[in-house]
């Protein structure tokens, strides 16, 4: 009987050695939840890096990290620390991370790093070709793996291959800079069917495959000498019920059980005369438009200082690859505006940032989602931006306003949001005063429809579709044969 084999950098757990012991904590994160459907029964594995390296634990535990393993159906690629640092935080962090989000001053190229990336690849196609059989299907993850499909398909070819780009695809004029332009192209292209979160995504790659690779596009379709690659979009969502559901049980929790964080956020509320709370949750990195967020903030309150006092804005910076030189020279330059902000602006009884930097448990979010009357989300390129459809699932009463950036992947299916250009300071101001005194009657008519779309077009539905569509290139391919 065929399978599915599910591949992505990282495994959907985390591994934990205890003396002679192994603990496996699954991840409760988007992915690992849009692929349960896909990743059930006895008929699929997952393959991806468990997360220790190489070294980092006694040879005598492999034989039990790989029954812990799978026992949830996934197989372990083995990696050295070279590996991550050259392929990971080399490569695919230094090199396509900022490319693709188009910060082209960010973006390094080195021969070593890309020598990794190729390895590395090799590592996870070596660890698929020893697992997978013909009529198998495949369905690999994200900028990490871009050769990878070409690698399987030049080893087997009676298996479906889809590949799913988690992050933005730039356009032409910014991929052609990349100096392996064409292997990378040449690597997704190993897929039957190939899936970005939107349209102008999707039409980007087809022209830098047109342009660099001279293949004929069709609709979406690329026509390789002997295959046909399908090419469509596919806009990942969330689950829906459990942001919904789990909001509405806080709502009707008693004072007593409320968590720790909501009770603070009572206490301010109370302290401050019931000023709003302007929410903005995002791993710090520099695509999310931190910096410019707060810039914005402090321009809002010089603009409009009736909402001095009046308004509060609530921010969570999680810790991300806090290694990278670039990530620490932003962490310092949020620390010294959110000091400066505060300091020009607080009184006695209200400090305009409530700045937290860490990571918080999802009942904590979850009460950050609920207690805030707007979002402000204000990325300068992000592929999707899962937070903006998480605030609105969790607003049970349908009060609250999302003000969203139009360089969000999220923006094109949440036109109700109150869109904005990250980068204009006046257009900002302008939008947190309309959202602070949006009136309920259209904060509830934008979200009704916002919530019905993400109901819809759940996690579940985006992975379905995508194996539904992969499923169908097999008859393409047949007539092809
Ligand atoms: N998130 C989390 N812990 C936190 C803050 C956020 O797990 O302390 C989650 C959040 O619920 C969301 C994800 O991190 O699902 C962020 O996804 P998004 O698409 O917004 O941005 P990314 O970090 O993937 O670029």
């Amino acid at each position: 009987m065929s399978k599915t084999i599910i591949i992505s950098n990282r495994l959907p757990l985390q591994l934990k050695i205890h003396d002679n012991s192994i603990e496996t904590i699954p991840s409760v994160g988007g992915l690992a939840t849009g692929m349960k459907s896909v990743h059930s029964g006895n008929n699929s594995i997952w393959i991806g890096w468990s997360g220790l390296t190489e070294g980092s634990y006694e040879q005598s535990l492999q034989p039990k990290i790989n029954t812990a393993l799978r026992e949830h159906q996934c197989v372990g690629v083995a990696l050295s620390k070279e590996d991550i640092d050259g392929f990971y935080y080399g490569f695919s962090n230094n090199t396509l991370w900022p490319l693709f989000h188009y910060f082209m001053e960010y973006t390094e190229f080195e021969r070593s790093t890309w020598e990794s990336y190729q390895e590395v690849n090799q590592k996870f196609a070596d660890v698929v070709l020893d697992q997978i059989e013909d009529g198998d299907t495949v369905w690999v993850h994200d900028y990490q793996l871009l050769l990878l499909p070409k690698l399987i398909r030049k080893k087997r070819k009676n298996v479906s291959i889809g590949f799913f780009l988690h992050i933005p695809f730039p356009s032409y004029e910014v991929f052609r800079t990349i100096p392996c332009r064409e292997e990378l192209l040449e690597g997704i292209l190993g897929s039957d069917l190939i899936g970005f979160h939107t349209y102008d995504y999707e039409r980007h790659f087809l022209s830098s495959v047109q342009r660099i690779l001279g293949h004929e596009i069709s609709f979406n379709n690329v026509n390789l000498e002997n295959r046909v690659v399908k090419v469509d979009s596919f806009p990942m969502g969330i689950d829906y019920d459990k942001f919904y559901n789990t909001a509405k049980f806080h709502n009707q929790q008693s004072n007593k059980e409320r968590s720790e964080i909501q009770q603070e956020i009572d206490k301010h509320l109370a302290d401050t005369n019931k000023a709003k709370l302007i929410l903005s949750i995002d791993r710090l990195d520099y695509t999310k438009g931190i910096a410019n967020r707060l810039r914005a903030f402090e321009y809002f309150l010089e603009k409009y200082p009736e909402f001095k006092g009046k308004a509060r804005l609530v921010m969570l910076a999680v810790p991300s690859r806090s290694e990278v030189p670039q990530y620490q020279r932003l962490k310092n330059e949020i620390d010294q505006l959110v000091g400066r902000i505060n300091g020009k602006f607080a009184e006695v009884s209200w400090t305009p940032i409530w700045y937290f930097y860490r990571s918080l448990p999802f009942d904590n979010l979850i009460d950050l989602y609920t207690s805030s009357e707007v979002a402000l989300l204000t990325p300068i390129r992000d592929g999707m931006n899962l937070v903006a459809k998480e605030y609105i699932a969790s607003k049970v009463d349908k009060k609250g306003v999302l003000i969203l950036s139009e360089m969000t992947g999220a923006s094109n299916e949440m036109s109700e949001a109150l869109i904005i250009n990250p980068n204009n300071f006046e257009e900002i101001a302008d939008t947190l005063k309309y959202a602070l005194e949006m009136p309920e009657a259209e904060q509830i008519k934008r979200n009704t429809a916002l919530q019905k779309r993400l109901k819809r077009y759940n996690v579940e539905k985006w992975a379905k579709d995508f194996m539904q569509a992969l499923e169908s290139t097999k008859q393409v391919s047949k007539k092809y044969a």
